[in-house]
């Protein structure tokens, strides 16, 4: 994700509000018990007894973010969207493998659901805040593949987060934009909402005919007949993806194509923009390919088989790298070409969508490398070098200066999209490089993009690479730039 630097405080204000609330705990009453064992009397000693899966897989800053007792394998999310009442209905199906012998386990869904069923046969809801229980007519296994089908429906902009926030969905001139990050997903699809359990994705929106819909990964079809007035797209991604990286774009848009060696290159440009953003939204985004080119050279291959952008006409305050295809806020074009955006968000295709974050607290992985990458682009461009511009940063917020406060590797939930993870984050891989030589931090990044291609890693893993790869103790520079609440006493390098 990267804030627009414009006059929308609104939005960001907001979603800064939506993390203050949930870092405190949402509800004191539910102290959330990991598992409840049934009495084992009825059961052989050789087979465990059924548990109740967690509400929240373990988070330390979203305690209910997630569920436990299952791992998802696919989603094959079936929506149907219609603009002027902002009503979606919705018909998903997730593959999934319990972990745990469950009677009960629960989903992240935050419109109401009608109906369940868990391997065909219909099962008992409950629904509270975001928490979905679902009770199977009878346990899953532990180890056994489950096939849970949802139907749901409601008004996703309607639909508020928590105490004191807002709904991430934004509603369009002439539709609709689900992007988000960390909330989005219970919007409009039910799942197991973090990042550690990742998944393939299926995406199929029925929306009135004449508009398009945008996702991720590949188009599998669309527009196509789904009845008087309707057309369906459907989009599939095939590499393991977070949740909150789904997303989907509806409106009226004129859509680029183009093979490139990294697959095909597919962008969204909403024809409601004003033309001279149109413009350099273009010229930006369009650098797309060139952009991975270059990226792929200093992080090895690009992870993913489609490529592409999305620009809403939408003041979200923010861009997110939205798996294969990242959404940018059409603020960032306002005053005209903007490449560093792209660069950041390309950058998260290898840090935070290839390679996730274990739990939100390691997020200085996706922002600070996302953020340093746009320093890597500056210093191989003729513009300042990396060094330089963690000079200018570190000079920039003298000590005492709020700026320090937040420690990128422990910024805390209401922290965790601050400044401070992003450039000071950016100064801490500086500070890295300088220690360990140029070799053996490239050849870090590179083994932490490969080696983890698809699957997640801490904040711990890293520097544990970090060492490995170099021979060098870095806890000192760890200790100092990511998890001190104070401005190091010397620069980065
Ligand atoms: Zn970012």
């Amino acid at each position: 994700m990267r804030k627009s630097t414009g006059l929308l405080i609104g939005p960001v204000l907001a979603l800064l509000l939506v993390l203050v609330a949930l870092a405190v705990p949402w509800r004191a009453s539910k102290s959330a018990p990991a598992a409840t064992p049934r009495p084992p009397s009825v059961t052989p000693a050789s087979t465990p007894p059924p548990v109740v899966g967690a509400e929240g897989i373990g988070d330390p800053y979203f305690p209910r973010a997630g569920n436990g007792g299952y791992d998802v394998t696919g989603y094959d999310i079936g929506v149907r969207y219609d603009p002027p009442t902002d009503r979606l209905e919705g018909h998903t199906t997730i593959t999934a493998t319990a972990t745990a012998s469950l009677s009960r386990f629960d989903l992240d869904l935050r419109l109401p659901a009608s109906a369940v069923t868990v391997d065909g046969r219909p099962a008992v809801i409950h629904q509270d805040g975001g928490e979905l229980q679902v009770t199977p007519a009878v346990p899953v296994k532990s180890g056994a593949p489950m096939t849970v089908r949802v139907d749901y429906a409601g008004v996703p902009s309607s639909v508020a987060g928590g105490p004191g926030s807002h709904s991430p969905w934004v509603r369009t001139a002439a539709g609709a934009i689900a992007v988000g990050e960390p909330d989005i997903a219970a919007w409009w699809y039910p799942s197991n909402d973090h990042p550690s359990d990742k998944a393939t994705f299926t995406i199929t929106a029925v929306v009135p005919a004449g508009l398009q819909v945008i996702s991720n990964g590949a188009l599998l079809g669309g527009p196509e007949a789904a009845g008087p007035g309707l057309q369906q797209w459907r989009w599939q991604e095939t590499e393991p993806m977070a949740t909150y990286l789904a997303f989907m774009a509806i409106g009226h848009y004129d859509i680029v194509r183009r093979d490139t060696r990294f697959g095909l290159y597919l962008a969204a440009y909403d024809r409601a923009l004003d033309p001279a953003v149109a413009a350099a939204a273009r010229a930006s985004v369009e650098q797309t390919p060139q952009i991975i080119e270059f990226l792929s050279g200093i992080f090895g291959p690009y992870p993913f088989r489609q490529l592409g952008g999305v620009v809403p006409d939408a003041s979200l305050g923010f861009a997110l790298e939205d798996q294969t295809r990242p959404v940018y806020s059409s603020t960032f074009f306002g005053d005209g070409q903007d490449v560093t955006v792209v660069v950041h968000e390309l950058a998260h295709q290898w840090f935070g969508d290839s390679v996730s974050v274990s739990h939100w607290s390691d997020i200085w992985l996706n922002e600070g490398f996302a953020t340093y990458a746009e320093w890597l682009y500056s210093e191989r461009n003729g513009g300042p070098s990396a060094q330089q511009m963690a000079a200018q940063s570190y000079a920039r917020h003298p000590a005492g200066d709020d700026f320090w406060r937040i420690s990128p590797g422990a910024p805390g939930a209401a922290g965790m999209l601050d400044n401070a993870v992003y450039a000071r984050g950016a100064m801490a891989l500086q500070a890295l490089r300088a220690a360990v030589g140029d070799q053996n931090f490239f050849a870090a990044l590179r083994a932490w993009a490969t080696e983890r291609a698809g699957g997640n890693g801490s904040v711990q893993d890293f520097l544990a690479l970090v060492k490995h790869v170099s021979g060098k103790n870095v806890d000192a520079i760890a200790q100092s730039w990511l998890l001190s609440p104070a401005r190091p006493a010397a620069g980065p390098g």
